[in-house]
């Protein structure tokens, strides 16, 4: 079957994808449909936490189909309770809210600053966000997402979001006026190019948002559950956000998205948000799986140990390719930068050779393999990069 012949027939033309169909994944590996195996250093986009057909998830997964999938919000449900306490107790977050996406929570995060604008600053409702910023394709996150290639073409966009310069405090303090209720900020960019702030500039922004009594919201749709070598990235920085929202590796694949308040901000009365699907006992139940294996199995601090092996392999490659610019990443969420727009290039070179890589720039590879990944793995993909940079193909095998 030619599939990508289908895609061009039947689907929208709005991706750009790599020339490999995926039928099958077990851990880190993925099959084609001709039977090829690839070592999977994307995972879904930072989803497939713990790699591709996990025991637990798969388990939690059966389990939960055959005795509820979903109910609506109308009734109580168990799993939504557990996945909830189990993300409180391990946060410095007091209450939480599930919907289904990344773009859905962080706009629902929106919606909650804006409803606290209005009880506790006399109407307040601008969010201030970042430039290279991402935080979804909803109109609205469109314009919260500080990059104008994806907000051009849907102008005029929501108004209520002033986008500064990332990683300057100043930007942040000469746009915040009366009428600011929030700043939304990633702790580091994923989908940008992996931009990685001063170690200080968290601090500042929450120094800076309690000092003039605004929300600081923490869009760890990407570097969250344990990404970053913490179970949320803001842990590193000595901060704790009012608002954080979670999605991508909460539930192991399963799509879900979940918004995490503080006391302070979470002023949702009743009616004033919802969801039909949000929370649904099969999404949350996998989560409470995912993120209880995170949890118990010290997940995060593996993550930061294969991330700075990672790296240090990396480097040595930057010692012997001058084309790499940088390396730069915490925990598993890497980028190898290039001096030149090569990244597509290569990414198709490693394809060929069994690794997936994501060119997530012209000139940029992004790095973001399963949590579970083990060194035998890191140290294969460092070899077939290796190949890629040297323009060497070998037989897969
Ligand atoms: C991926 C991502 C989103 C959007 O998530 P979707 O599930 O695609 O809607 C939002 N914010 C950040 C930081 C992301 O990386």
């Amino acid at each position: 079957m030619d599939w990508p012949q289908l895609e061009t027939k039947y689907y929208m033309p709005v991706f750009e994808r790599m020339p490999l169909t995926i039928v099958k994944g077990k851990g880190v590996y993925v099959w084609d449909d001709e039977g090829r195996r690839y070592l999977d250093f994307v995972a879904g986009i930072a989803v497939n936490s713990l790699g591709h057909c996990h025991p637990q998830v798969v388990k939690a997964v059966t389990r939960q189909v055959k005795m509820l999938i979903h109910t609506s919000n109308l009734f109580y449900t168990v799993p939504q309770l557990q996945l909830g306490e189990l993300l409180v107790n391990n946060s410095s977050m007091e209450k939480v809210f599930f919907c289904n996406s990344g773009a859905e929570a962080v706009e629902g995060a929106v919606k909650l600053a804006r409803r606290y604008g209005h009880i506790k600053l006399g109407g307040a409702y601008e969010v201030i966000t970042a430039m290279g910023s991402f935080h979804g394709r909803t109109l609205a996150m469109v314009a919260a997402t500080g990059q104008p290639k994806f907000q051009k073409p849907y102008e005029p966009l929501p108004s209520g979001f002033v986008n500064v310069i990332y990683d300057d405090i100043r930007a942040i303090t000469v746009a915040t006026t009366e009428k600011t209720c929030a700043v939304l900020l990633e702790p580091i960019q994923g989908e940008g190019g992996v931009n990685i702030p001063h170690h200080d500039y968290l601090l500042q922004v929450r120094k800076w948002c309690d000092e003039k009594g605004i929300l600081l919201i923490l869009d760890e749709v990407q570097t969250g559950v344990g990404r970053c070598g913490s179970l949320f990235a803001y842990e590193q920085y000595g901060i704790e956000p009012d608002i954080v929202v979670l999605a991508k590796g909460l539930a192991g694949g399963v799509p879900i998205g979940a918004i995490l308040s503080s006391l302070k901000a979470s002023v949702f009365d009743r009616g004033e948000h919802g969801t039909t699907f949000g929370g649904n006992p099969l999404a949350t139940s996998v989560g409470y799986a995912t993120l209880k294996y995170i949890i118990d199995s010290n997940i995060p601090s593996h993550a930061k140990a294969m991330g700075m092996m990672l790296m240090d392999g990396l480097a040595k490659l930057k010692d012997e390719f001058g084309f790499i610019t940088e390396i730069r990443g915490k925990g598993l969420l890497i980028a190898v930068e290039f001096s030149a727009n090569i990244a597509k290039e290569i990414a198709l070179m490693c394809l060929k050779n069994g690794l997936i890589v994501n060119n997530l720039k012209p000139n940029l590879i992004r790095l973001i393999p399963p949590l579970i990944v083990q060194p035998e793995h890191i140290e294969k993909a460092l070899h077939i990069l290796r190949l890629a940079l040297k323009r060497e193909s070998v037989n897969l095998s």
